[in-house]
C-alpha cells in the first residue's frame, strides 16, 4: 500500500495511450490525471472492474463532437457512386485516357450517357491514349489533310489534270489499298503515302490470322477484281475517312498496327540459330503485354519501302515508316510533320492551271517513291 491509498500507481505518468494489456485508473487524490499501469493479474480473486467511465466534457470536445456528426451526416446524403458516371467528370476522363482505344469503343455501346460524354470529351481522351500509348506510331502514320481543309488557291493545282495523272503510279497498280479520292483528301505526295500507309496497315492487320496460322493469304489472279477484295478496300478506306474526323479511330487504327507488329515480331523470331538471334527490337513478352509502343524507340531497321503487294506481308517483320535512326544522337528522327505543307507549296508551284511546262527532271523525281533526300534532320 503506498501512501496515496493505492496501489500499482506509476509515479511518472506518460502522454502515451493505453496498450491492450495496460489499464488506465483514476487517482483519487484530488488531482484527475490518468496513470499508466501495468496489469496486475491475480489468480485467486476475479477482476472486477471499479472504475467509472471517464467522461470527457469541454468546448473543445463538444466542437469535434459536432464536427464528426456533421460529416457522418453529409457522407450519409451524398449519393454514392454506383456506376463510372457517378464519378467526377475529370476522373472519368482520366481513366478513359488509360484504356485501348478498342476498350473506349466499347463503352460507347454502355449507355446514352457514356456514349455523350465520351463523344463530347474524344479528342482529349484520344490525346491521352495516344500520347501513352502509340506516341512513336502517331508520328510515323500521320493522318492525311481533307480536301476541304486544303487552302483554296491550291486546290485547282491539285486537281489539274496534269497532276492527277503523275498520280496514277501511287494508285493504279495496288490490289490492297482504295485509290486516294482527289475530291475528298489531299493528293500532295505526303497525304498519298499518309493515305496509302493507312489503309495498307488495316489491310495487313486483316490477314494476320493467315500469317499467324501459315495459311496462304488470297491471291487475287491478274486482271480480276473480286468483290470481297472491293468490300474488304472499301471497309479500310472508310475507317481511314473516319479517323480524319476522329482522334479516337486514328488511335484505333495504330492500336491494331501496334498488335501487328509485335504478333509479327514473335512470329518470325525463330531462335538462336537465325542470323538475329535477338528478337527485333529486344522485344520481351512483358513489354509486349503492356500494349504501348515504346519498344520501337530503340534502334532497329527502317523502314523505307512501302509494302506494294500482299506478298510482301509474307517477310514484313515491322512496318515503322517516316522516321531514320541518328547515329550521333542515337535516336529516331521522325520527319513526316510539316511535309504536306512543303509537298502542297511543290505543288502549287508547278501545276496552276495556267502553267503548261513541267521540267521533266520534277516529274521523273515526283514519280518516284519518297527519296531520302527529302528526309529533314
Ligand atoms: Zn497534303
Amino acid at each position: 500500500m503506498s501512501a496515496t491509498g493505492h496501489e500499482n500507481v506509476q509515479d511518472k505518468p506518460t502522454a502515451m495511450p493505453p496498450s491492450d494489456d495496460q489499464e488506465i485508473s483514476i487517482i483519487t487524490t484530488g488531482s484527475r490525471k490518468a496513470s499508466r499501469r501495468d496489469r496486475i493479474i491475480d489468480e485467486d480473486e476475479p477482476l472486477v472492474d471499479t472504475t467509472a467511465k471517464l467522461t470527457l466534457k469541454s468546448k473543445k470536445t463538444d466542437r469535434a463532437k459536432r464536427r464528426v456528426e456533421k460529416k457522418q451526416k453529409k457522407v450519409a446524403t451524398s449519393p454514392t457512386p454506383t456506376s463510372l458516371l457517378n464519378l467526377p467528370a475529370e476522373l472519368l476522363q482520366e481513366i478513359a485516357g488509360y484504356l485501348q482505344p478498342s476498350d473506349v469503343f466499347q463503352l460507347l455501346q454502355v449507355n446514352r450517357n457514356v456514349y455523350d460524354f465520351i463523344q463530347s470529351n474524344e479528342s482529349t481522351i484520344a490525346r491521352d491514349i495516344i500520347r501513352r500509348r502509340y506516341f512513336v506510331l502517331s508520328r510515323c502514320f500521320p493522318l492525311p489533310v481533307a480536301f476541304e481543309n486544303v487552302e483554296s488557291s491550291a486546290r485547282p493545282s491539285l486537281l489539274s489534270d496534269r497532276r492527277q495523272d503523275m498520280l496514277q503510279i501511287h494508285k493504279k497498280p495496288y490490289q490492297h489499298v482504295k485509290g486516294i479520292d482527289p475530291l475528298n483528301i489531299c493528293t500532295c505526295m505526303s497525304c498519298v503515302f499518309s493515305w496509302n500507309n493507312l489503309n495498307m496497315i488495316l489491310d495487313l492487320s486483316y490477314w494476320q490470322k493467315n500469317l499467324n496460322e501459315r495459311e496462304p493469304i488470297l491471291m487475287i489472279p491478274r486482271g480480276t477484281a473480286p468483290e470481297w477484295n472491293r468490300k474488304l478496300l472499301e471497309a479500310n478506306a472508310a475507317i481511314v475517312e473516319r479517323a480524319m474526323d476522329s482522334r479516337l479511330v486514328h488511335a484505333a487504327i495504330l492500336e491494331k498496327h501496334l498488335k501487328t507488329t509485335v504478333q509479327t515480331i514473335f512470329r518470325t523470331f525463330r531462335g538462336r540459330k537465325t542470323v538475329h538471334p535477338k528478337r527485333l527490337y529486344h522485344l520481351t513478352l512483358v513489354e509486349a503485354e503492356k500494349e504501348t509502343d515504346e519498344f520501337l524507340e530503340r534502334s532497329g531497321p527502317p523502314s523505307y519501302e512501302f509494302p506494294w503487294h500482299r506478298d510482301n506481308y509474307y517477310g514484313l517483320e515491322a512496318y515503322v515508316p517516316n522516321r531514320k535512326w541518328s547515329k550521333e544522337q542515337e535516336r529516331w528522327l521522325y520527319y513526316a510533320e510539316g511535309l504536306h505543307e512543303r509537298d502542297l507549296e511543290w505543288v502549287k508551284q508547278r501545276f496552276t492551271p495556267n502553267v503548261t511546262s513541267v521540267p521533266v527532271r520534277e516529274h521523273v523525281t515526283e514519280q518516284l517513291p519518297r527519296p531520302d533526300s527529302k528526309i529533314q534532320l
